[in-house]
């Protein structure tokens, strides 16, 4: 006897009674991250990142599955094929040939709620956190650097748990609006972001950043350990060595809140640049 994962009422209208989710509102329709997709109910592998595709159909669309996961069976209208979890029997959704979305001419339409998605553990790449401003400024210039794998905006250094954009706006939080930075230190260094981060906006500034006046807009290093605390106040020096007053902190990192989605790659996503960072070479 298999042991099953419990789902829930939605899940099991999908995988026990074959019903279908409703399209462009599965949870993995816009995935991109690099991972495999495993069956909801029973865990078994069954599709890898690599075959999916838009097929802008409302539904994750996979080319190809994990060899020998997927069983194709004659759906119940007679017309279609459905296609279920070799293990367990858990209905995925149904697969379509010689639509030439892709080479391989197959397209294996499955909903999300049938599938749990793994992602690739990466125990290479680095994570680093500055303010310096208004986030979408922030985040518009370190996203585009080599090594930079993803970016997320969000609050730290304050004391209020799970902040709102408003309440932070208001600034009485002791957040600042700060970016997470994942990296990979074999492409790009913490010294290098460090010269980016002081590159990208005016450390200089006391009461916010250009336009941008408030406490939760002030620059700031969180460092999360003794060498990269080193290496922020290295090139710290250099810029206090060449006259400048500068008015960034370097601080111990706290727990990042990431802000609402909306925020996220702001500037990427609106076509737009900043108003409130620009980029001057000082190093
Ligand atoms: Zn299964």
């Amino acid at each position: 006897m298999m042991k099953f994962n419990k789902l829930t009422q939605a899940e099991e209208a999908v995988i026990i009674d074959k019903g279908t989710e409703r399209p462009y509102t599965g949870q993995y329709l816009n995935n991109e991250q690099e991972g495999t997709y495993v069956c909801k109910r029973c865990d078994a592998p069954l599709y890898k990142s690599n075959d999916k595709f838009d097929a802008s159909c409302g539904w994750p669309s996979f080319d190809d599955e994990i060899e020998g996961s997927v069983k194709r069976v004659v759906d119940a209208d007679g017309r279609r094929t459905e296609i279920i979890c070799n293990n367990c029997g858990a209905h995925l959704g149904h697969v379509f040939l010689g639509e030439q979305f892709t080479n391989k001419n197959t397209r294996h339409c499955v909903n999300s709620i049938s599938l749990k998605f793994v992602p690739v553990e990466n125990d290479s790449l680095e994570k680093v956190y500055f303010s310096s401003g208004c986030f979408w400024g922030t985040e518009y210039y370190f996203m585009k650097a080599p090594g930079v794998v993803e970016t997320s905006v969000g609050y730290m250094g304050g004391h209020k748990e799970n902040p709102t954009y408003e309440e932070v706006i208001r600034g009485n939080t002791g957040h600042f609006e700060s970016i997470e930075v994942v990296y990979d230190p074999s492409v790009i260094t913490y010294g290098d972001l460090v010269r980016l981060f002081y590159e990208t906006h005016d450390f200089t500034q006391l009461n916010g950043q250009g336009p941008d006046i408030g406490p939760q807009y002030l620059s700031n290093i969180f460092y999360k350990d003794e060498e990269q605390k080193a290496i922020a106040e290295k090139y710290t020096n250099i810029l206090l060595d060449k006259g400048y007053q500068v008015a960034t902190m370097i601080v111990p990192a706290t727990k990042f809140w990431k802000a609402e989605d909306y925020h996220q790659q702001y500037y990427e996503q609106k076509g737009t640049t900043p108003y409130c960072h620009v980029y001057t070479k000082i190093f």
